[in-house]
């Protein structure tokens, strides 16, 4: 006996009722993308690994330890892609003109995690960009539209906006530089990561999810103490802009994001739910990205949502359904001699081909099954150039001729 093939760890299946949520978020998605004129990108699964070691970040929780790397036939390392910013960025440095390029993408991200509940290895997310946008009115544009979506998709009331300003990649360093300087003192108390990150980007011991790294750095210095006074403006017209369209925010300064490239705005959507996973959408201003990967210098803002855990959330949607109709025949190839499918293919309706002489159990299975009609050729109606079709509901029964036939008449 051979043994069964399993999931590699980490990933699943997506199928049942969790892939009519998907399709239903995806849709939503789409709709509110295109409302407010954003194209569709797909970018590549596979990119090269520098891509994220100078955009992400060297020190950051992705590239230190949660990227798929292997070497392509030669010497190059090909990654297959965390998320995708950065590859949205890539493909913005060559392509950029001017104005504000709007792009929306989803579709499957990688990372080496520990799998739990809401945390996967291959999952999946929505993104949206805005690339060579300054205004701040840009950032409460994506913003505005996640909030929406959120909506759309049943959320309402369930989610908590948090937002934070980290500045201008100068007011990072004159920050970083202060919380060198208190750190370094307690450096032996620092969690093994901590203590390497110190030296190399002490910014992301913000990032430590270690319950005593973190209580050092509640004492810590704050970024928000260090913001320049065009960045402090800058956030302010952000936060009216919110205000004055009623989207509710919680300003948290320990909102840093765990990837090098934000600047100014970092926002996250939690559920208010107390759970483990409960980011579900994240994202930030990165005006810094594409100088960092190209040599041009373009800004952006934008952010991605973990439809698994939008998933998990939300209820089944209801449709409006297509009517079901039940073809019963006597002989299978009746359906092609009447050529039915050419007839059934022009109308909104869900079908299924059954055939055999039970006409009882035609019956029966389309009562258990929900049909809304049935069409049956028997011997009879074959030798006749007819079809029988009942209303299951109204149990009205018709006999039909083939010559003119018209189901669209009869099926509504
Ligand atoms: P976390 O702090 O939960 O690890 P993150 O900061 O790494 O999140 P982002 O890179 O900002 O996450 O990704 C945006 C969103 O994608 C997250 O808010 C989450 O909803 C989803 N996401 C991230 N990692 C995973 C994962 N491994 N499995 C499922 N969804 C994920
Ligand atoms: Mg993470």
């Amino acid at each position: 006996m051979k043994n069964n093939i399993n999931l590699i760890k980490g990933t699943h299946d997506l199928v049942g009722s969790d892939i009519i949520k998907y399709n239903y978020i995806l849709e939503n998605f789409r709709n509110i993308c295109n409302q407010f004129s954003f194209k569709e990108i797909i970018t590549p699964i596979i990119e090269q690994e520098d891509l994220y070691v100078r955009g992400v970040g060297e020190m950051t929780d992705i590239v230190s330890k949660e990227m798929y790397t292997f070497l392509d036939q030669g010497d190059k390392k090909i990654c297959l892609r965390p998320e995708a910013t950065s590859g949205i960025a890539r493909f913005a440095a060559s392509n950029y003109e001017s104005g504000a390029m709007k792009l929306f993408t989803y579709g499957p991200m990688f990372r080496r995690e520990r799998p739990q509940k809401g945390r996967y290895r291959q999952f999946n997310q929505l993104n949206i960009e805005i690339i060579g946008d300054k205004n701040p009115y840009a950032d409460f544009e994506v913003i505005f539209i996640a909030s929406r979506l959120l909506e759309s998709i049943g959320l309402k009331n369930k989610f908590k906006l948090l937002i934070n300003s980290i500045g201008t990649k100068d007011d990072q360093t004159n920050y970083s530089k202060a919380l060198y300087e208190f750190l370094k003192l307690k450096k032996n108390k620092l969690s093994e990561i901590s203590q390497q990150r110190l030296e190399k980007n002490t910014l992301r011991i913000l990032d430590s999810k270690d319950t005593n790294d973190q209580l050092i750095i509640r004492d810590a210095p704050k970024l928000k103490d260090f913001l320049s006074n065009s960045s402090i403006d800058f956030y302010q017209n952000v936060k009216n802009l919110l205000s004055s369209h009623g989207i509710g925010f919680i300003e948290d300064d320990l909102l840093v994001r765990g990837l090098d490239y934000y600047t100014h705005t970092a926002f996250e959507f939690q559920m208010f739910e107390e759970k483990r996973q409960n980011t579900i959408l994240a994202g930030g201003r990165y005006d810094e990205l594409i100088s960092m990967i190209s040599s041009r210098d373009i800004p952006g803002i934008g952010w991605a949502a973990g439809v698994e855990r939008l998933i998990d959330l939300i209820s089944i949607p209801t449709f409006a359904k297509n009517k079901k109709l039940l073809i019963a025949v006597q002989d299978t190839s009746y359906v092609a001699q009447f050529k039915l499918i050419n007839h059934i293919s022009k109308i909104d309706v869900t079908f299924e081909v059954k055939s055999g002489h039970n006409i009882k159990k035609f019956f029966t299975y389309a009562d258990k099954n929900e049909f809304d009609y049935i069409l049956l050729v028997g011997d009879q109606e074959f030798h006749n150039s007819s079809i029988v079709l009942k209303n299951l509901k109204s149990k009205e029964q018709k006999i039909l001729l083939i010559k003119d036939l018209d189901l669209s008449n009869e099926i509504r």
